[in-house]
Order: C-alpha cells, then structure tokens, then sequence
C-alpha cells in the first residue's frame, strides 16, 4: 500500500483532515492491555484504492527555531511517503514555516497534493486562490471542518499516487524481500546494520536493475538479499532534542508501514519497556511479520537470561507466534540466523489456505468444540474463506456473535493446524443474524 504524509505546520487543521478521509472506515484495532498507543499512521481508502495515511500532526514543538524543526520532521515523513499531502491555512496565507517545508518538498521530488484548508465559505476562496504562489501546482480549496471539498482533494491524491500495480509487481516478482529494522534507541540496531552491510556492494551489482531508494539498503544476511527500509534514518543519528522522541516514533511506523517483515530489536542485558512493547504492537497492528532479535546477548550472564525468560513469559505473551533470535552485533553471533527467521515469517506471512482445507478443518473444529450456548442459542461457524494473505485474514460466516475467547480458540487452532510463524492472524466474523 502507497503511504501518503499528511505534513503542515501546527494549527492548519492536519488531524481534522485526517478524520475527514478516514471517515467511519477507521479499522477496528484490538487493544493490548497495558499498552498506550499513539499512532500516526491509519489504512485509508478512497476509490477502491488503499493507501496508508501517516498524520505528522501529533509533533508539538517548542516556539523558537519552529520553522527548523517543522521542516526537520517534514523531511523525516516525506522520505518514507510515496506522496505528500501538503495542507496550508488559506486564512493565514503562506508563512515562513510553509516556506520552509515547501524547500524540503522541492528537493524530495516526491508528488505534492496541495490543500488550501479553512475555506468555510465561498468568501474565502480569493484567499485559497493566492496559494497558487507557493508553486506547488493547485491549491485544493477544502474545509476539514465542514468535509467540503474533500473528495476532489482525494481524487488528485489518487491520481498523484505512483501506479497501483508497482508495489505489487515488486513482491510478485521475488525480488528482495524488504525488511525494517526497528527498535527504541541503543538497542544496537546501527550495529546490527553495520554487521549486516558488510556485503552490500556485491549484491548491488548483482542485482543491478533493482531501484533502491535512497533511505533504504541491499544487504547480505546468511547469503540472502534483503532491502533493509529506512537505513538512512538508522544510520543519521538523531539529537536529542525536543519532539525528538514522537520524530523517532514517526520514523518507526512508517518503516513498518513500507515493511513487509519487521526485525524488532530488543536489548537482552535489561528489561523489556513500555517503548519496547509499543513498537512490538505497532507492528502487529500494521499487520506486518515479526522476528524478535534479543541482542547484547554477549553482556547476559546465566542469572540474567534466567530473569529474561520470566519477563518474556510475563510481558510478552502476545506475540509467541514471533520466532526470536538471541544475538550479538557487536561480536556477529548468530545474525546469519536472522536470515532463517526472516525466511520462516515471510512464509508464515504469505501462507495461502485453500477454501476446501479450511472448511475441512473449521468442521473437525465445530464438531469437537462447538460454541457455548448463548441465551437459548448456540453460535456456529458456517463457512470461512481467507480472504487474504500478507498478513493471512480469514473470514468467517457465522449464525450470531461469537465470544472473543472462541475466536481466540480459532486462532490458537489454526495456527497450530498451519503455522503462520512469525506472522499476525486476522480473523474477521460475518454474523447472519
Ligand atoms: P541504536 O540506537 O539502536 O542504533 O543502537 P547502536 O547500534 O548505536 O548501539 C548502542 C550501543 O550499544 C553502542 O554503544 C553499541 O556499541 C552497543 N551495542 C550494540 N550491539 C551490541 C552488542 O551486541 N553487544 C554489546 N555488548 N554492545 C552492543
């Protein structure tokens, strides 16, 4: 799926717009207790076509050096988009901070939709008109508010988007597999790269045709081609300054939204935090596969992975299904063996059900552990169809509501029954009723 940035200075009505376009098509996702979400990025879609939104509205900046650092955390968006949505404030006219992202803009060369907002009333439209200046081709003239004006800006967007059939291609062909290294910061994941980018050269030009795009790398891992996503952002090394932590959050999703596999690095020699279990959720609510790489494994003692092993029972039971590597960036231990776990979730992830295995198999399931009655009547599958691969989505047909505990059963059996290591299961219920 495209990702599209939502980038414009604070108060332009970014988030606004946001709801606008997703209107009540906001995915349901489900919670993990004990985990704040704050998420950026949203699956929109306008026309039959899905897209990803990634809504940069959430930065809060202090006053002095804003234009900076609106420009700074533009950029970071911009890089990882395929289009940007550029959304300015006809009321005010164009500012220094416009001034300054629409530079970022130009030297990106990545399509801009440009959408002249707050235009409430017909009086406005002069105003929206002078946004012209900005160079950026035609203001969109649109009130997030009032929903005005939103589905001719969604159609320039669509039309701006690089060809549908692109990202497909890409995958169809088995060209290399693209990968996000991601983790909370000094977990290792430079040193993983480091590690890892030795090879890259050769595969470079082993593989010349392949366009890579600036921020992300081809490298070797156990002699296997992956494009590594967003290297760029892991080899710059941000400062730690204000918003930087939202900025590294941003970065994060949208590496896992342009992702097929993620390699969630933790680090072994302290315990699992709050930041850790975010972009664990993060990835499985992207839908994206998993490969856990537990690194520093070199600085853990025997009292320490014991200690480890209890945190991991405790905290990180959600996500079982994620084959983990214990490694070392600094030393190389066992980072060839990422390259199996890769392998392992990118198959689990693209695993294709065939509707006659699935139905054979729902059936032993309803027959040996059928539904719990529910007020007089007894819930049943009917029928389930995957409806989907990259992640596997199933849906089933149902009479009535199922109890959340049986979907769980479900998805406990059908993983037993066929894998999907290293990927999450989505189950969707189509009740009759
Ligand atoms: P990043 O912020 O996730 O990119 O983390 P870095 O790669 O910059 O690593 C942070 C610190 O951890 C650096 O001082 C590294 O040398 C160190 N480090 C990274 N991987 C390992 C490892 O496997 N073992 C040990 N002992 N130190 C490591």
């Amino acid at each position: 799926r495209p990702v599209v940035a939502v980038v414009g200075r604070p108060n332009v009505g970014k988030s606004t717009l946001v709801n606008r376009i997703l209107g009540r098509r906001e995915a349901v996702v489900q919670d993990t207790p004990g985990v704040t979400r704050d998420r950026v990025s949203y699956d929109a879609e306008w026309a039959g076509r899905e897209f990803v939104l990634v809504d940069t509205g959430g930065w809060i900046s202090d006053a002095t050096g804003m234009a900076a650092q609106i420009a700074e955390q533009a950029e970071a968006a911009i890089q990882l988009a395929d289009a940007v949505l550029f959304v300015v404030d006809s009321t005010v006219g164009t500012t220094d901070e416009d001034e300054a992202v629409v530079r970022v803009l130009r030297r990106s060369r990545k399509p801009v939709v440009l959408a002249a907002n707050k235009v409430d009333d017909q009086r406005f439209e002069a105003d929206a008109a002078a946004m012209w200046n900005l160079g950026l081709g035609e203001p969109h003239v649109v009130s997030a508010l009032h929903g005005r004006g939103s589905g001719d800006l969604l159609d320039a967007l669509m039309a701006a988007l690089p060809a549908a059939e692109q990202g497909v291609r890409d995958d169809e062909q088995g060209g290399p597999h693209r990968v996000a290294i991601v983790g909370k910061p000094n977990v290792g994941k430079s040193s993983l790269l480091n590690r890892l980018a030795g090879s890259t050269r050769s595969v470079v030009s082993d593989l010349s045709g392949t366009t890579v795009d600036p921020v992300d790398e081809l490298v070797e891992i156990g002699g296997e081609a992956f494009r590594l996503i967003d290297t760029a952002g892991i080899r710059r090394r941000v400062k730690e300054a204000s918003g930087s932590e939202y900025y590294a959050w941003l970065r994060t999703q949208a590496a896992i939204e342009r992702a097929e596999i993620c390699v969630v690095v933790l680090d072994a020699s302290e315990s699992v935090s709050d930041q850790d279990l975010k972009i664990l959720s993060g990835v499985e609510e992207a839908g994206r596969g998993m490969v856990i790489a537990f690194n520093k494994w070199d600085l853990t003692d025997e009292e320490r992975q014991r200690y480890l092993r209890r945190e991991v029972e405790r905290d990180l039971q959600a996500w079982t299904w994620a084959p983990s590597v214990n490694i070392s960036a600094l030393r190389g231990r066992n980072v060839d063996k990422l390259a199996r776990a890769i392998d392992a979730a990118i198959e689990g992830w693209s695993t294709r059900i065939s509707t006659g295995r699935l139905n054979a198999f729902l059936g032993r399931i309803v027959a040996s552990n059928p539904h719990p009655v529910r007020g007089g009547k007894q819930p049943r599958i009917l029928f389930g169809t995957q409806a989907q691969n990259c992640p596997p989505t199933f849906a089933l047909f149902t009479s009535g509501q199922l109890d959340p505990g049986y979907v769980r059963f479900v998805e406990r059996r059908l993983r037993e029954e066929f894998g999907f290591a290293g990927s999450p299961v989505h189950i969707q219920i189509r009740a009759r009723t």
